[in-house]
């Protein structure tokens, strides 16, 4: 089934420019880029993308970490796409995310670094977790006319 997820490159990736990387996975591996740009979001809006996680311990480092910067916030399509993505991001902790996944190639620190200090796990990518989640979280970072339906070169050999 074709499946349009909400990646973010969250706010460690960009400022350490590491966005082309990242990017290239998903084109590497054949998804399509149908909504992208660069935003800096606010608490308010922290409390809406991560409403699942307000209650969590993890919570306040979580939101300080996302609003300390400029995400770069894009629509990624393909064949299962949220499994593909999820596949391609790794494992939430970064100490345990394997190599050749964006976080294990990227990022290493452990929950237990990360909740001494009160900090959020620094792991680079956000991705939608399932359809739901998808659905939802394209709704609130794109407006309808922000995703682009085009062929790209290659298409007829990916789909
Ligand atoms: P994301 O939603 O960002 O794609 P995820 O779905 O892999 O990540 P979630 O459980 O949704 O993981 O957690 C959201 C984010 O909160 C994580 O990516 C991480 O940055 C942070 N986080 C989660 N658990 C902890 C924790 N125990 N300590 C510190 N930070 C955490
Ligand atoms: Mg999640």
């Amino acid at each position: 089934m074709i499946q349009q997820t909400l990646v973010l490159v969250k706010p460690d990736g960009v400022a350490r420019g590491i966005v082309g990387e990242i990017i290239k996975r998903f084109e590497q591996r054949g998804l399509k880029i149908v909504g992208l740009k660069l935003v800096k979001i606010d608490e308010d809006f922290s409390k809406k993308h991560y409403a699942a996680h307000i209650d969590k311990n993890f919570y306040k480092g979580l939101e300080e970490f996302i609003v300390s910067g400029p995400v770069v916030a894009m629509v990624v399509e393909g064949v299962d796409a949220i499994e593909n993505v999820r596949k391609l991001t790794g494992a939430t902790e970064s100490k345990s995310a394997l190599l050749g996944t964006i976080r294990g190639d990227y990022s290493h620190i452990s929950y237990s670094h990360a909740d001494e200090r009160g900090i959020s796990v620094k792991n680079i990518v956000h991705a939608s977790g399932d359809a739901a989640d998808a659905e939802k979280e394209v709704a609130l970072w794109f407006s309808v006319d922000e995703i682009h339906s085009y062929k790209r070169a290659g298409d007829e050999h990916l789909l």
